[in-house]
C-alpha cells in the first residue's frame, strides 16, 4: 500500500469505485481506494441492480441518463460484462394525478435527448403483457431502462480505474481520519497510515461513522428493502424476449424479469429503518431475516396488477439495508467547515445514479466544478441545524413517498416545525399556511377565517389561489408586510473587505450609504450567486441573497477568504420585514425620526436608523419591483418591529403576504429568481445579469475571462418573458417550448400575475429567436399552449414607483 496519494476514497461500493475511475478518467492516475472488506460488501452486493432515468430534478435526470449511457463504454473499455439488460421499462399511472405527472416528465425529457413516449392502456398492454390494466390510464415508456449486474458493474469500474493507475486496497478498514495543518489528510487503516491530499467518503452503509472520524454529521440514514425472486414462470420464459421493467407507483412496486422468472421490489408505507443508532462494523455480506408481513398488502396489490404472480413460487426474498438523504437525492461535493474532505454518499439508487455521482465529483476536485447545477444533491443543501433527529423522519417520509406523485407546491410534513423565528406564533394567529426553506417555517400565504390552513398539492392551480390575489392586491393597493428571514445573509468586514468584495463578485461594489446588486460567477462564468451588496461603511457590509443556499455560499467564500478580511454568517441573527407598496415610505415615516422621503433616502439607499425602538439597517429595495423598504433588526427586537410596522400600517390598509404572492409579484417585472433562473447551470448573458457585471471596474474578478468571452461572442441563448393562453395550470419549470414545431428552448419558471391577469413563463431561447411578439407553443402537462413573447413589465414598467 502506497503511504502517500493525491485522492484516498474510503468504500469499495459501486459509489467508490465510480469515483475512483471517474478521478483517472479526468486525468488524475495518482489516486487510491480503500475498502475494509471485498468490494461491494455494503449495500451494493444485493442491489436489484435496477436503472432508470426518471428523476423529478432535471439535472440529477441527465446524470441518470449519463450513468446508464456510461456502463456501454465501461464495458468496451474493461472486457468485462456488467450483465447489461436493456429491456425498456413503462411506468404506470392509475390516477389523473400520475399522469400528469408522467406528462410533465415526457414534455422535459424533449430538450433532454430522451426518448421517451407517453402510451395509452392498450399500449402498455402489448409491452409489457403480463399487466392486468383495469383502472391503469397510461404509462410513461422509456427505453434505456434495465438492469445490470451489480457486482460485475462495481468490478468493471474497479477495473478501468486500476487500468489507469489507481491502487485498490482491500481487507483493511480506515479506522481514523485527521486533518493536517496543511489541509491533507492522515488516514490510519489496519495496514498502516496514508497521507492524503484529498478524501472521499464513500462509506455507503457506514458513511455516518466514517463522518464522524473527522467530526462531521452527514444527514443520511439506513433503511431496510426487500424484493423477491420468484420460480419460473411459463409465461415469461415462453416469450421470445425479455419482459420490460414495469413500475407501478399506486402499488409501490417494481419489477422485472430475472432469469425464467420475475423479480419484484416494493417501497412499502410500514417501512423500517435500520440501524438507527449506527451500522455495526461487523455487518457485511449478509442479509436481514425475511420480513414478508410488513409488505403483505403490497403483494396482494401486486397479485391482482400482475395476475401471474399469484401461481408463481418464491425462490428467494433479498432484504438488506440501504441508505437515503432527507430528500432522498444524493450527498455530493465538498462537506462545508473542511477542507480538502469529499463526500460521496447516500446515494440510494447506486446503479442509476452512480455514474452521475462519480462525474460530478472528479468534475469538482479536477476542474474545480461540476459542468452543471448540482445543488439537488450538493451536501451543502443541509446546513449546521440538521441533526439526526431530523434526518431519521425525513428518511421514512421520503421512502414512503417514494413512489407518490410529487407536486410543486407540495410541503411534506415530517420534521416539522423544525426552525422557526419569534414571528412563527403570531403568523400562525393571522391564519399563516407554512412551507418549509432550509429547515425554516415560512408562510406561503395566509388564508381568511373558513378557508382550509392546508395548500392541496396540484400540478394545476391550487387553492392558495384566492389568497395569494388578494395578497398581491393588498401590496400593489397599498402596503404588504413580509418576513425577510429567509434571506441567506452575511456580513464582511475589515480593511480588505472592499477589494475582496471586488474580486469576488463581478458587479459594482458600492459606496457607503448606497447598494448594488450584483451576480457571483464561478472561473468558468456560471452563475453561482445573485447578492444584494449593503456598504454600511467602507469596511463594512451586509450580503443578501438565497437563505437555501447560504451554506453553499458560505463554503465558496471561506474557500476564497484572504487579506484582513472577517466574514460572518448572520442569517439567524438579522432578521425583520420587507414591507411594499404605495403605502409603504407613508408606514415607515410614521414608525421612524429619520427623514424617508424620496428626495433624502432614494432607491437603492441604505441607511441605519431606529424604527420604533429598534435600532435597524433600512434599504429601499423590493423584490416585488414596488415601492418598498427591507427593514432588517436583531432577532431579539423582531417582536417589537413586527408591533410598531403593524400597529403602523393598519390605518395605511397594512396585510401580511407570503411566498406564493411574492413568487407572483415579482413575475410583473420579470424578475428572475436563484436556481430558476439564475443558476449554474446559466451564465450572465444568458439571463440578463450581464448588466450587474461591471467590466469597468480595474479587477480581476472571478469569472472575468469566460465573462469578456461570452460578452464578446453574445449569448447563443436569452432569457425572455411570455404571455400564456394556460388553462388551469401554469408553466412551472422545463416545459419545453416549441416554436414552428420542434423544441427550440424551456422554461426556467412561471406562474399567474394576480396584478395583470395573465399566465406568466420566463425561458431560454435561441437568441436570434427573441423579437418582442414571437408566437410559441409551451407544452404543460402534455397540452401546447399558445403564448406569445413579451418585454414590457406587466406593472410600473418605466420604474417611475418603485424609484419615485
Ligand atoms: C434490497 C436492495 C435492492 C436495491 N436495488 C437497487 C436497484 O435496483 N437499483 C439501484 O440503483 N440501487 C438499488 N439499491 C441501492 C444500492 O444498493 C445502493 O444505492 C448502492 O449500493 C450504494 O452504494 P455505495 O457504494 O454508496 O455504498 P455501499 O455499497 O454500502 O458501499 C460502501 C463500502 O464502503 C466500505 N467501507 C465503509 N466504511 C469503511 C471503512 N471505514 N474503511 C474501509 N471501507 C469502508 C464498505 O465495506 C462498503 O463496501 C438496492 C438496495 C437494496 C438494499
Amino acid at each position: 500500500m502506497k503511504s502517500h496519494t493525491k485522492v484516498c476514497v474510503i468504500g469499495g461500493g459501486v459509489v467508490g469505485c465510480s469515483v475512483l475511475y471517474h478521478l483517472t478518467k479526468l486525468g488524475w492516475s495518482d489516486v487510491m481506494l480503500i475498502e475494509r472488506s471485498e468490494l461491494t460488501s455494503g449495500s451494493t452486493w444485493h442491489a436489484a441492480g435496477g436503472f432508470h432515468t426518471l428523476n423529478g430534478d432535471t439535472n440529477m435526470a441527465a446524470l441518470q441518463g449519463y450513468t446508464i449511457r456510461l456502463y456501454k463504454e465501461l464495458e468496451e473499455l474493461t472486457g468485462m460484462s456488467c450483465g447489461l439488460h436493456h429491456v425498456g421499462g413503462v411506468t404506470l399511472a392509475d390516477t389523473q394525478e400520475r399522469f400528469d405527472m408522467l406528462k410533465a416528465e415526457r414534455a422535459k425529457h424533449r430538450y433532454m435527448g430522451l426518448h421517451t413516449e407517453i402510451l395509452g392502456p392498450e399500449e402498455i398492454k402489448k409491452v409489457a403483457p403480463i399487466t392486468n390494466i383495469d383502472g391503469i390510464i397510461g404509462g410513461l415508456y422509456d427505453p434505456l431502462d434495465g438492469h445490470l449486474d451489480p457486482s460485475g458493474t462495481t468490478h468493471a469500474y474497479a477495473k478501468a480505474a486500476r487500468m489507469a493507475g489507481a491502487e485498490i486496497v482491500l481487507h483493511n478498514k480506515v479506522e481514523e481520519t485527521n486533518q493536517r495543518p496543511d489541509g491533507s489528510w492522515e488516514i490510519v487503516t489496519e495496514k498502516g497510515m496514508v497521507i492524503a491530499e484529498h478524501l472521499v467518503n464513500a462509506g455507503g452503509l457506514w458513511a455516518r461513522e466514517v463522518g464522524a472520524m473527522a467530526g462531521v454529521y452527514l444527514p443520511l440514514h439506513p433503511m431496510e428493502h426487500q424484493y423477491i425472486v420468484t420460480d419460473d414462470i411459463p409465461e415469461i420464459y415462453e416469450r421470445g424476449n425479455e419482459h420490460p421493467h414495469v413500475m407501478d407507483p399506486g402499488g409501490e412496486s417494481y419489477l422485472r424479469q430475472e432469469g425464467r422468472g420475475l423479480c419484484i421490489g416494493f417501497y412499502e408505507k410500514s417501512c423500517e429503518p435500520w440501524a438507527v443508532d449506527g451500522t455495526p462494523w461487523g455487518f457485511g455480506h449478509e442479509l436481514l431475516p425475511d420480513n414478508l408481513d410488513k409488505i403483505t398488502e403490497s403483494v396482494e396489490f401486486a397479485y391482482q396488477r400482475f395476475p401471474v404472480l399469484a401461481t408463481a413460487g418464491v425462490k428467494s426474498v433479498i432484504h438488506g439495508p440501504f441508505t437515503f438523504a432527507p430528500d432522498g437525492n444524493p450527498l455530493v461535493g465538498p462537506v462545508p467547515g473542511l477542507r480538502n474532505y469529499w463526500s460521496a454518499c447516500g446515494v440510494m439508487a447506486g446503479f442509476s445514479q452512480g455514474g452521475g455521482v462519480g462525474l460530478t465529483l472528479a468534475q469538482w476536485m479536477i476542474e474545480g466544478e461540476p459542468e452543471r447545477d448540482v445543488f439537488a444533491m450538493d451536501v451543502s443543501r443541509f446546513g449546521k441545524w440538521i441533526t439526526p433527529g431530523y434526518t431519521l423522519p425525513k428518511v421514512v417520509e421520503n421512502y414512503q413517498n417514494r413512489f407518490s406523485v410529487s407536486y410543486p407546491n407540495e410541503e411534506l410534513p415530517a420534521a416539522r416545525p423544525c426552525q422557526t423565528t419569534p414571528m412563527y406564533d403570531i403568523w400562525d394567529s393571522m391564519g399563516a399556511v407554512f412551507g418549509q426553506q432550509f429547515g425554516l417555517e415560512v408562510p406561503n400565504y395566509f388564508a381568511d377565517d373558513g378557508e382550509e390552513r392546508y395548500e392541496t398539492p396540484s400540478f394545476r392551480r391550487s387553492n392558495a389561489f384566492d389568497a395569494t390575489a388578494r395578497e398581491v392586491k393588498a401590496v400593489r393597493e397599498a402596503v404588504g408586510i413580509n418576513e425577510v428571514q429567509n434571506f441567506g445573509k452575511f456580513m464582511v468586514t475589515g480593511a480588505d473587505a472592499r477589494d475582496w468584495l471586488d474580486r469576488i463578485m463581478a458587479g459594482r461594489i458600492p459606496k457607503p450609504g448606497r447598494l448594488s446588486l450584483t451576480p457571483m460567477l464561478s472561473p468558468k462564468g456560471r452563475l453561482i450567486g445573485d447578492f444584494t451588496i449593503s456598504c454600511l461603511s467602507d469596511t463594512e457590509f451586509q450580503l443578501t441573497a438565497s437563505y437555501g443556499s447560504q451554506a453553499y455560499h458560505e463554503r465558496w467564500f471561506r474557500k476564497h477568504l484572504d487579506g484582513e478580511v472577517s466574514l460572518a454568517n448572520i442569517s439567524d441573527r438579522r432578521t425583520g420585514f420587507q414591507i411594499a407598496g404605495p403605502n409603504a415610505q407613508a408606514v415607515l415615516a410614521s414608525v421612524t425620526r429619520s427623514d424617508v422621503s424620496a428626495d433624502t433616502f432614494k432607491f437603492l439607499d441604505v441607511k441605519r436608523m431606529v424604527v420604533g425602538m429598534a435600532d435597524c439597517i433600512v434599504q429601499r429595495v423590493s423584490y416585488t419591483g414596488d415601492l418598498g423598504y427591507e427593514i432588517y433588526t436583531d432577532a431579539m427586537s423582531q417582536r417589537h418591529l413586527w408591533h410598531v410596522l403593524w400597529d403602523a400600517g393598519q390605518k395605511h390598509g397594512m396585510r401580511p403576504f407570503g411566498m406564493r404572492a411574492m413568487m407572483s409579484l415579482r413575475l410583473d417585472k420579470f424578475f428572475g429568481s436563484w436556481l430558476s433562473e439564475f443558476s449554474p447551470d446559466y451564465t450572465a448573458a444568458e439571463t440578463g445579469m450581464e448588466r450587474f457585471i461591471s467590466f469597468k471596474k480595474n479587477t480581476d474578478f472571478i469569472g472575468r475571462a469566460a465573462a469578456e468571452a461570452e460578452k464578446a461572442q453574445g449569448a447563443a441563448r436569452t432569457l425572455v418573458a411570455f404571455e400564456v393562453d394556460a388553462l388551469d395550470a401554469d408553466v412551472v419549470a422545463y416545459e419545453p417550448i416549441w416554436i414552428n414545431g420542434s423544441v427550440e428552448g424551456f422554461c426556467t419558471s412561471g406562474g399567474y400575475s394576480h396584478f395583470a391577469h395573465k399566465s406568466i413563463a420566463l425561458g431560454l431561447i435561441p437568441t436570434e429567436m427573441a423579437k418582442e411578439g414571437l408566437e410559441v407553443e409551451i407544452e404543460i402537462l402534455g397540452e401546447m399552449r399558445p403564448a406569445r413573447l413579451i418585454t414590457t413589465a406587466l406593472f410600473d414598467a418605466d420604474g417611475a414607483r418603485m424609484r419615485g
